[in-house]
This record gives C-alpha cells, sequence and structure tokens, in this order.
C-alpha cells in the first residue's frame, strides 16, 4: 500500500540516538509512527512530504500506528525528485580468495556493506576504532546511563557514576552529519568477527550563500544555519598531534 502524507510536528524529538528516531506521517486522515534511525529522522522538517509504502500491517501503540524498522519503504520529495530514505543503503557482495600458486579458489566471503542502524553495529564501530588510535588514553566513544551520566569509553560498560545500564552515545570525532557504513560477514564462523570493518561518511556541508530580499547576496550563512558541533573537524591532524605530544 502506498500513501503520501506529511511530516507532522511532535513533542518527542525525532532524534533520539544516532540508532533510533521517530519520524510522525500523517496520511489519509491516520497517524504514523515510523521508527528509523535518529540519523535519518533528523534531516525531516515538519511539513515535509514523503510517500509511504507499507509492507507490513502497522502495530498498534498507545493509540498510535507504529511502523517499525522492516515494516515500511519511505521517500521524501525535494523540489519535485523522489528520494529514497528508507530503508537504508544495504548490498551484497562476493569476495573470492584464490589459491596464489594455483590459481584455484579457497574460500568465498559474503559481505554485507549497509548503514550502521542498529545499537550493536555502533558498539562494533567503537569497538573497532579502539585499534586505530596509538594513544592508550584516548577513548573512542561517550556513552550515557539512563540517569544522564555521561562518560568515556572502549566498550559497553555499567555507568562509573551510578552503576546504571549505559547506552552508546556517540563515536568521538564525528560529527552529527556523519554516517557510517559497515561491512557484516552474512554467514560466519564462530571465531570471525561480525563486522568487519566499517567507513564513516561526512557529508560536506555547503558554506551556503543567501539572496536577500534587497537582491544582496549573504554569503557563507552555513554557521547561522547549524550548530557549532556540525563543523568539528572531520580529520584534524595538527589536533591528533598535539595530542599525542602532550601525553
Ligand atoms: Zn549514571
Amino acid at each position: 500500500m502506498l500513501l503520501r502524507g506529511k511530516v507532522v510536528g511532535s513533542e518527542i524529538p525525532r532524534f533520539k540516538h544516532r540508532w533510533f528516531g521517530i519520524l510522525e506521517v500523517e496520511a489519509d486522515g491516520e497517524k504514523y509512527d515510523l521508527y528509523m534511525t535518529g540519523n535519518a529522522a533528523q534531516w525531516f522538517l515538519t511539513g515535509d512530504e514523503v510517500e509511504v509504502e507499507i509492507l507490513k500491517e502497522p502495530k498498534e501503540r498507545d493509540g498510535k500506528l507504529v511502523l517499525d524498522f522492516d515494516d515500511y519503504k519511505l521517500w521524501k520529495f525535494y523540489e519535485g525528485d523522489r528520494i529514497p530514505v528508507w530503508p537504508l543503503f544495504e548490498k551484497e557482495v562476493e569476495a573470492k580468495r584464490y589459491s596464489p600458486l594455483t590459481g584455484e579458489l579457497l574460500y568465498t566471503y559474503k559481505i554485507r556493506a549497509r548503514e550502521a542502524k542498529y545499537e550493536s553495529d555502533f558498539e562494533a564501530i567503537a569497538e573497532l576504532e579502539q585499534y586505530h588510535y596509538a594513544s592508550q588514553k584516548e577513548k573512542v566513544a561517550l556513552w550515557r546511563c539512563e540517569n544522564g551520566h555521561i562518560f568515556e569509553a572502549n566498550t559497553k560498560q555499567r555507568c562509573p557514576v551510578c552503576g546504571a545500564e549505559s547506552h552508546i552515545l556517540e563515536i568521538k570525532g564525528s560529527t552529527p552529519a556523519s554516517r557510517f557504513l559497515i561491512f557484516e560477514l552474512v554467514k560466519k564462523e564462530e571465531y570471525e568477527p561480525r563486522i568487519l570493518s566499517y567507513v564513516r561518511v561526512d557529508p560536506p556541508i555547503p558554506l551556503m550563500h543567501r539572496r536577500l530580499p534587497n537582491g544582496e547576496i549573504e554569503k557563507k550563512v552555513r554557521e547561522k544555519v547549524f550548530p557549532e558541533e556540525w563543523f568539528h573537524p572531520a580529520f584534524w591532524p595538527e589536533r591528533i598531534m598535539k595530542e599525542l605530544y602532550e601525553e
């Protein structure tokens, strides 16, 4: 079933975590809660025109119609273009390994490349990331406990302040616009890791000029549109060197 609708305003923030967000869409007089990643949900504005293809019957939760991660497809309309938003990018590839001596096929890896979307994906990214740092002191991720304490660590652990369960909050050094592409083994042996590697994709945010009503062009206004944290240098060798030097 294909529905044309609009994103509606909500008291619930669209972005909850990188791996979880809720987009409220009104279509055909019904309100739907679309569960998706916060990474994807944060780009929507109230009033955005969308199209939803319902794949599975929505579940009713607290008087709302809920569509979970695998229950729908979503497109956004932008200046006449229909842009696929959900599901996130996913592609399966085969990596073949041949014997260097005989040229015979030794084994085949089936790899799924997809955008990170589950909490466990981001935990795996933190785990991979810690091996990239030359410094032992540098922690790679921020975590937040259920009572709101924020702390640094490489792996999931209980809050050092109150002992409560924690959830991964952010991969340090990434910006709110960063997306993560992971490579996972479709079929893996006991001793093989689920996620082999990842790539961080930082969408460039253009400098953004704007024309004022009087015809004047105001240059480089992106800092007025996005908060400062969106411009943390994605790769900042000077800072990394300085931190290493100070150890
Ligand atoms: Zn705590």
